[in-house]
């Protein structure tokens, strides 16, 4: 092929592949914060999902594929072989990715749609708000960047807004206080470590443009101007509703 990609079946399994080696790579760190701000248990039930996602994407019919194949291949194995709160989790980001994507390639706005329907999924099953401390805070901003991004720009231009954005919530997610999943029950023991499965979100998108072999990408903040715009109305929210009461 010269010039232009396809981003077709060959990118998002090759996607779903780096994803799987960058989470290989990373293991026992996101199993730090886990250990730290939960109960240890992510990196192996991310590494789970990704090792049942190759084995799927290995059991798919050879020749070219639409885009959404190898992520609704990816996304069954997440929802049908991964235990944890997560694996589900990141089976229906997954799962709405495929069906945005639909029989054609993958494009900026099928991307944006995906994400937008990926944050609302999670919401509608876990409940959890921008702010408390869970994926949701690398989704929300990454869905945020892929509805500013140009319709026509390339869909690998716009994954890595969405990885910078992404990269960016993790890195306020260390200074909450998690209201939902396991992490909330440890209170201030979890302050100052990132959420570990914000971190798998934006990894997510980091590997689509190469393998992150360190979670330095995610961690290291040398993207800020790209990190979700500061103030306004959010886009997709709006304003914050006030706090329940005690
Ligand atoms: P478990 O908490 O069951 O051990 P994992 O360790 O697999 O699950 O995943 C923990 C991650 O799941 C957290 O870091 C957080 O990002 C995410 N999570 C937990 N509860 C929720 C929720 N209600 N909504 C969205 N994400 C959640
Ligand atoms: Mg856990």
């Amino acid at each position: 092929m010269t010039g232009t990609k396809a981003f077709d079946g060959v990118f998002t399994a090759g996607w779903m592949r780096r994803f799987a080696e960058a989470v290989a790579a990373t293991e026992e760190e996101l199993t730090r914060f886990d250990q730290a701000a939960g109960d240890g248990d992510f990196g192996v039930n991310l590494l789970t999902g990704v090792r049942c996602a190759l084995a799927a994407l290995d059991r798919l019919p050879p020749g070219r594929q639409a885009a959404a194949v190898p992520l609704g291949a990816a996304a069954g194995a997440f929802l049908d072989e991964v235990g944890g709160t997560s694996g589900p989790l990141f089976g229906l980001v997954l799962q709405e990715l495929a069906a945005a994507a639909g029989t054609g390639p993958l494009t900026g706005p099928a991307l944006a749609r995906g994400v937008t329907a990926a944050l609302e999924a999670v919401q509608r099953v876990g409940e959890a708000r921008p702010g408390d401390k869970t994926l949701v805070d690398a989704l929300h901003p990454a869905a945020l960047a892929l509805r500013g991004c140009a319709p026509g720009a390339r869909p690998d231009d716009c994954l890595a807004m969405a990885a910078a954005a992404a990269a960016g919530g993790v890195r306020r997610t260390r200074a909450l206080r998690a209201r939902r999943g396991r992490a909330s029950y440890l209170g201030e023991r979890a302050s100052g470590v990132p959420d570990p499965g914000a971190v798998g979100i934006a990894l997510l998108f980091a590997s689509a443009g190469g393998v992150p072999r360190t979670l330095d990408v995610v961690l290291l903040d040398d993207t800020a101007p790209t990190d979700a715009p500061a103030g306004g109305p959010d886009p997709l929210w709006g304003p914050e509703p006030a706090p329940a009461g005690p």
